[in-house]
C-alpha cells in the first residue's frame, strides 16, 4: 500500500483508484490480519488527548496548595528559628500529605480516563467480506466503514456507497445545514472541505441515509486531528456538590487565617512562648482547611461511576453521578428498554383472513432453516404478498449461524428481522427475492413518518406465479412497497388488495382495518402494514406524486415483543423509591397501554398520544403529565416536551432515548440516557448515561447507585469537618479549663493526617444501606448540608473535644506525666469511633453488620497501629512529644473511643 496520507486529493479519486491506492476491496473490506498489521503501523484511531492531568501536573497542584504551602512556610520558620526537629516532622508531615493528596487526585484521574476509554463508539466495517463491529479506535486506513444515520463518522475516508447520505459537517465548516453527500469524483482543485462531497470527515455526523467510507486517515491525521489542539480545551465539569464544597474550603480557609490570628494573640497575651505559639496557630489552620474534601467528592463519584459500570451503566458525565439519586422521574422507551426486542411475527391479518402463527413460531424462536417450509404461510394467496412487501422493503438480513450453518438469524432492526425471517418461513429467501426485483431507491425509516418505502425494478420477463398478484391490472417498469404504522398506512393508502381484486379503501375497509389493527395491539402487538404501488420511475421525491400515496394496502403483520422479565420487579423497586416510570413509545397506544399494565406501570387507562400532546401547550401537559404514564405514538421532539413539562412540576427526569433526533430530548434531561447497543453514536454523545444493556433496569439500579455514593460522600463530609472541628476546639478549649494547650503542633497535625486519610475513604466504599430505595428521594436542589448534616458534624466535634477534655483535664490535674500523650491518643481514638459509627446514617450499625465494611475495619486498625507506633516506638517519641502509656492509661483512651461510638449510636437512635 502506498502511504496513504492526506496529502492525496482523495476526491478527485474514483472508487476503484482510492481502493487501489489504499490496497483494500470496497466491497470485502481488509483481511483481520492485514487490518492488524496497519494498527501496529498506524496506531489506534484516537485523537491525542491532552485534557487530563499528567502526574506531573497533579504533584505540581499538590505542592502548590495552600496547605502545602503553610506547612513548608511554618517549616522554613521553625528551621530559621533552630527547631530541627519540628522542622523535619513538618517535612515529613508534607511529604505524608503530599504522597496521600496525590494518590488520591491520580485514583481519581485514572477513574475518569478509563471511563473516557470506555465511552468509545463502535463502527460497523466490513472484513474479510463479512460485517463486524469494532471499537471505533481500531479503525485503520483502508478499512470499508459502514454509515447510517445517526453515526459519527469515526475517522476521514472517499465515499464508496451513498444513499440518500447527509451529513451535518459544523465540528469542521461551522455550516450546521448538512450536505448530500456523492460517491462521483470531484474534478476541482483545492476544493474547501465542505465542498468535497464524495469525502466524510472524522467528527462529523450522519443526519439520514446510509453509505460506505474507505478510511484514507485516522486519528491525528485526520482533518480533525489537524484542529485538535484547538478543540482539547474542554475542563471536566464541576458537580453542584464539587462546586459547594469548594466554596466551603475558601470559606474555611478564611476561618482558618481568623483561628490563627485568636490562637495566637491569645496566647501571646497569656504569656505562652512565641514559637509555640505560632506553630500551634499554623497547626490548627491546617487542621481547619478540608483540603481534601472536593477530591475525595471526585473519587467518590469515579468510584461510584465505576461500580456503576459493574451494573452496566456506563457514566459518560460525573455530574450524572450525582444527579441519579434524586431522580424522581424515569421516562423509558418501550422497545428493547422495557421490552426485550426479540420480534417474532405471531399473526398475519389479510382482507378476510387472520392467521395465528403462535404454535408454528417454536416458542418465539428467532431463526429459520433453508429446508423448513410453513405450509400455512402459503395456503392464502395474499400472504406470500404481504410477506414479500415485508421482506423487500427491510434493511435486515439473514446470516448463517457459524456454528450451526444451516441456521439463519437476522442481523440489523430487530422489528425487520421479524418480517425477514417470517418470509423466509414461507420459503421466500430476502436474497432471491431481490435478485428478482433489485432495489432501485428508498425512503429510509423515520420515526416522524413511522414508514418506510423501497423502489425496485421488475424484470421484464416471467415472474413467478407467486407475484403474480402484484401485477393483477397490468405491469409498470417499477414496484414500491411500503411499510410502516397501520394508522398511518391508512392515510397514504387508496386501495386494499382483496382477494386479487384492488378495491378503493373506503370507510367499510378503513374500519376493519382498524378494529383488527387495535385488537392485535390491544394483545400488546406491534403492528405493521404494508402496501404497494406500481411506478413507472424509481424517483424517489415526484413533488406531484409522491412516492407515498395512492398505496394498495396488502395487509398486516402483527409481532410479539415479549417484556423483559426483570423490569417487573425493577419498577416496584422505582415506585417503593418514590420514583415514577413513565412510557414514552413510538408503538400504537393499545400495544403501549397493554405493555404499560404488564409491568405496572400504567397508573390509569388513560394514553397521551403525540398528536394530543402537539396540541398542548407545557402547562396543559404540565397538568396532565400527573395522572398520565403512557405516551404513545410519539415523535421524538414531543419528547422535549414531556420533559419540559415534567421539569415545569419539579421533576427530575431521567429520559431515555436512541435516535439521531433525540437528542435535545436526552440533553434537556436531567440524565439522559442512552442506549449502547441499539443506540446512536449521537445519542451516545448527549447522553449523561448508557446503559450497555438497553435495559430499564439497569437504569434503576444506577440511581440506587446514585443514592448510595450521594450518602456516603455525606458521611464522609460529616466525617471530616467533625474530626477537624474536635481537633480545634480542644486546642481552644483547654486554656478555659486553665489548663495549657493539650495537643503539639505536630500532634494537631498528625491527627488531621491520619484520620482524614484511610478511615475517611473507607466510607466512600460503605455498601447501600437497607432502607436506600425504600425511602423518597432527597429533594432535588438540596444541599449537600441539608437534612441535619451540620447538627451531626457540631454533635460529632464537640463529643470529641468534651471526651478528649476530660481525659486530658483528669490526667492534668491528677498530675499524670503522660496527659498530653494521654489527649493525643483519646482524640485520635474518638475519631476512630465517630468512623465506626457514622458508617450508617440513621440505623444501628449494628443492625446493617459492624464488619461488614472490610476497608472501614482495616482503615481503623491501621489507624490505631499508626497511632501506637507514635506513642511507643522511642525514635518517634521525641518528634510527636510523646511517652510511652500504660496499660490502664491506654485503656482510658480506648474507652473513650468505645464512648465517642456509643455517643454517636446514641444520637441515632434519639433521630429515629
Ligand atoms: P420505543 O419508542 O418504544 O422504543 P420505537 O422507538 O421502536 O419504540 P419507533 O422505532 O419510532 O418506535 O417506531 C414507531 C412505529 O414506527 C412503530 O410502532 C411501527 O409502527 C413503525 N416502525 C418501526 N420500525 C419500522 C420499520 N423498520 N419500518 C417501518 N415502520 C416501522
Amino acid at each position: 500500500m502506498s502511504n496513504p496520507s492526506n496529502e492525496t486529493e482523495w476526491y478527485q479519486q474514483s472508487v476503484e483508484e482510492t481502493a487501489r491506492l489504499l490496497d483494500t476491496s470496497p466491497h470485502d473490506g481488509l483481511s483481520e490480519a492485514e487490518a492488524a498489521r496497519r494498527l501496529q503501523q498506524y496506531g489506534f484511531n484516537e485523537l491525542i488527548d491532552r485534557g487530563g492531568k499528567s502526574p506531573w501536573k497533579i504533584l505540581l497542584e499538590q505542592l502548590t496548595g495552600i496547605m502545602t504551602v503553610v506547612l513548608v512556610i511554618a517549616g522554613v520558620i521553625s528551621f530559621i528559628l533552630g527547631d530541627k526537629e519540628d522542622a523535619i516532622a513538618i517535612l515529613a508531615i508534607i511529604v505524608l500529605n503530599t504522597a496521600l493528596g496525590f494518590s488520591q487526585e491520580y485514583r481519581a484521574e485514572k477513574a475518569m480516563a478509563a471511563l473516557k476509554k470506555m465511552s468509545a463508539p463502535l463502527v460497523k466495517v466490513r472484513r474479510e467480506g463479512h460485517t463486524r463491529e469494532i471499537s471505533s479506535r481500531e479503525v485503520v486506513p483502508g478499512d470499508v466503514v459502514l454509515l447510517e444515520a445517526g453515526n459519527l463518522i469515526p475517522a476521514d475516508g472517499r465515499l464508496a456507497e451513498a444513499v440518500n447520505l447527509r451529513i451535518q459537517e459544523a465540528v469542521l465548516t461551522g455550516e450546521s445545514e448538512p450536505v448530500e453527500k456523492i460517491t462521483a469524483p470531484i474534478a476541482k482543485e483545492h476544493p474547501p472541505l465542505g465542498d468535497q462531497r464524495n469525502r466524510a470527515f472524522m467528527g462529523t455526523l450522519v443526519t439520514y441515509g446510509r453509505g460506505a467510507l474507505i478510511v484514507t486517515a485516522t486519528g491525528m491525521r485526520t482533518e480533525l486531528g489537524k484542529i485538535a489542539e484547538m478543540l482539547q480545551t474542554v475542563g471536566q465539569e464541576k458537580t453542584p456538590m464539587q462546586k459547594r464544597l469548594e466554596q466551603l474550603a475558601r470559606t474555611l480557609a478564611l476561618a482558618a487565617l481568623g483561628i490563627v490570628v485568636i490562637v495566637f494573640g491569645l496566647g501571646i497575651l497569656r504569656g505562652e512562648d512565641i514559637r509555640l505559639m505560632f506553630l500551634t496557630a499554623v497547626s490548627m489552620a491546617v487542621a481547619a482547611i478540608p483540603e481534601g474534601l472536593p477530591t475525595v467528592v471526585t473519587i467518590g463519584l469515579a468510584l461510584g461511576a465505576q461500580s456503576m459500570l459493574k451494573r452496566n451503566a456506563l457514566i459518560r458525565k460525573l455530574p450524572a453521578v450525582e444527579t441519579l439519586g434524586s431522580v424522581t422521574t424515569i421516562c423509558s422507551d418501550k422497545t428493547g428498554t422495557l421490552t426485550e426486542n426479540r420480534m417474532t411475527v405471531t399473526v398475519l391479518d389479510v382482507a378476510n383472513y387472520e392467521l395465528d402463527l403462535k404454535e408454528q413460531m417454536q416458542n418465539f424462536s428467532p431463526r429459520v432453516r433453508r429446508d423448513q417450509v410453513e405450509p400455512v404461510l402459503r395456503e392464502n394467496g395474499a400472504i406470500p404478498l404481504v410477506l414479500t412487501a415485508g421482506a423487500l422493503c427491510n434493511d435486515a438480513v439473514l446470516e448463517a449461524d457459524p456454528r450451526r450453518p444451516d441456521e439463519y438469524t437476522s442481523v440489523g432492526d430487530p422489528t425487520e428481522g421479524a418480517l425477514v425471517i417470517a418470509a423466509a418461513r414461507a420459503g421466500l429467501w430476502k436474497e432471491e427475492l431481490e435478485q428478482i426485483f433489485p432495489r432501485a431507491a428508498e425512503l429510509p425509516f423515520d420515526s416522524e413518518r413511522k414508514r418506510m418505502t423501497t423502489v425496485h425494478r421488475v424484470p421484464q420477463s416471467a415472474l413467478p406465479d407467486l407475484y403474480a398478484g402484484f401485477f393483477a391490472e397490468g405491469r409498470e417498469p417499477y414496484i414500491a412497497f411500503t411499510k410502516g404504522s397501520v394508522d398511518g398506512m391508512l392515510e397514504v393508502s387508496t386501495a386494499v388488495w382483496v382477494e386479487g381484486k384492488i378495491v378503493p379503501m373506503d370507510d367499510h375497509w378503513r374500519e376493519r382495518i382498524r378494529q383488527s389493527n387495535d385488537k392485535l395491539a390491544r394483545g400488546g402487538m406491534r403492528v405493521l402494514g404494508m402496501a404497494y404501488r406500481l411506478r413507472s420511475s424509481d424517483a424517489v421525491n415526484a413533488a406531484d406524486d409522491p412516492l407515498e400515496s395512492g398505496l394498495i394496502f396488502l395487509g398486516m403483520a402483527a409481532m410479539m415483543d415479549p417484556a423483559r422479565p426483570e423490569v417487573f420487579d425493577a419498577v416496584q423497586t422505582a415506585k417503593q423509591a418514590g420514583i415514577r416510570p413513565i412510557m414514552i413509545t413510538g408503538d400504537h397506544p393499545l400495544t403501549a397501554l397493554a405493555i404499560a399494565r404488564e409491568l405496572g406501570i400504567a397508573a390509569s387507562e388513560r394514553v397521551i398520544t403525540g398528536a394530543e400532546l402537539a396540541r398542548m401547550d407545557v402547562p396543559a401537559l404540565a397538568q396532565a403529565v400527573k395522572e398520565v404514564s403512557v405516551f404513545a405514538r410519539v415523535s421524538p421532539e414531543h419528547k422535549l416536551k414531556i420533559v419540559e413539562a415534567l421539569q415545569s412540576n419539579g421533576e427530575i427526569v431521567a429520559m431515555t432515548g436512541d435516535g439521531v433526533n433525540d437528542a435535545p430530548a436526552l440533553k434537556k434531561a436531567d440524565i439522559g440516557v442512552a442506549m449502547g447497543i441499539t443506540g446512536t453514536d449521537v445519542s451516545k454523545e448527549a447522553a449523561d448515561m448508557v446503559l450497555l444493556d438497553d435495559n430499564f433496569a439497569t437504569i434503576v439500579a444506577a440511581v440506587e447507585e446514585g443514592r448510595r455514593i450521594y450518602e456516603n460522600i455525606r458521611k464522609f463530609i460529616r466525617y471530616t469537618l467533625g474530626s477537624n472541628l474536635g481537633e480545634i476546639l480542644v486546642v481552644l478549649g483547654a486554656p478555659f479549663l486553665g489548663m495549657p494547650i493539650p495537643l503539639t503542633p505536630l500532634q494537631i497535625l498528625w491527627v488531621n493526617l491520619v484520620t482524614d486519610g484511610l478511615p475517611g475513604l473507607a466510607l466512600t466504599v460503605e455498601q447501600a444501606e437497607r432502607g436506600t430505595m425504600r425511602r423518597p428521594p432527597h429533594p432535588p436542589r438540596e444541599n449537600v448540608f441539608a437534612r441535619g448534616l451540620w447538627g451531626n458534624i457540631f454533635y460529632a466535634g464537640f463529643m470529641m473535644t468534651v471526651l478528649t477534655l476530660i481525659v486530658a483535664y483528669s490526667a492534668w490535674s491528677m498530675g499524670l506525666e503522660a496527659w498530653r500523650t494521654m489527649a493525643f491518643t483519646t482524640l485520635t481514638l474518638a475519631q476512630m469511633g465517630n468512623a465506626l459509627a457514622l458508617r450508617t446514617g440513621s440505623e444501628s450499625v449494628f443492625r446493617e453488620g459492624f464488619f461488614k465494611n472490610r476497608a472501614m475495619i482495616g482503615a481503623v486498625l491501621l489507624t490505631f497501629v499508626l497511632q501506637l507506633a507514635v506513642v511507643y516506638v522511642p525514635f518517634l517519641q521525641p518528634f510527636f512529644a510523646t511517652q510511652a502509656l500504660t496499660a490502664a492509661e491506654l485503656g482510658v483512651c480506648l474507652l473513650a473511643n468505645a464512648a465517642m461510638f456509643g455517643l454517636v449510636e446514641l444520637e441515632k437512635r434519639l433521630r429515629r
